[in-house]
């Protein structure tokens, strides 16, 4: 059966990507970076994380996805890592990627815990700085 967009009923695009977007705060360090590499001492970002879910549109309700189901699944996990060390957290909990928590194994973990619970996951972004950002996918 051939599906029809719902907003022209011309096409048969019907995928969607809704972004849910989230912040916490945490220090880490990078100790595969070599002596003297800046990332290598503690420091803290402000993470921003983007949460990109893929699918269609139900045609009745018009929306992918309620964004606050979302936020249920992935809330948790943001309050887990904000206002901590990320490297002690691994640590203490034996998380290996996070026992070195560059924004790609952030990103990793993230996905991991979070697709389970919502398996239209379709990638997770970690922002370190306003200019720098990473997106995982599988
Ligand atoms: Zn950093």
């Amino acid at each position: 059966m051939v599906k029809t967009c719902m907003f022209c009923y011309l096409c048969d695009l019907m995928a969607f990507i809704i972004t849910k977007k989230f912040t916490f705060e945490a220090a880490h360090f990078i100790p595969a970076f070599a002596d003297g590499h800046k990332c290598r001492r503690m420091h803290g970002h402000s993470f921003r994380v983007e949460i990109k879910v893929k699918g269609e549109a139900d045609e009745k309700m018009g929306i992918l996805m309620d964004f606050a189901d979302i936020k249920a699944v992935v809330k948790p996990y943001i309050d887990y890592l904000d206002h901590d060390c990320l490297n002690t957290l691994a640590e203490r909990d034996n998380i290996p990627l996070l026992k070195n928590p560059t924004s790609e194994n952030i990103c990793v973990w993230l996905f991991r815990q979070i697709k389970p619970e919502l398996p239209m996951l379709h990638s997770v972004v970690v922002h370190e700085t306003c200019t720098s950002a990473c997106e995982y996918m599988e």
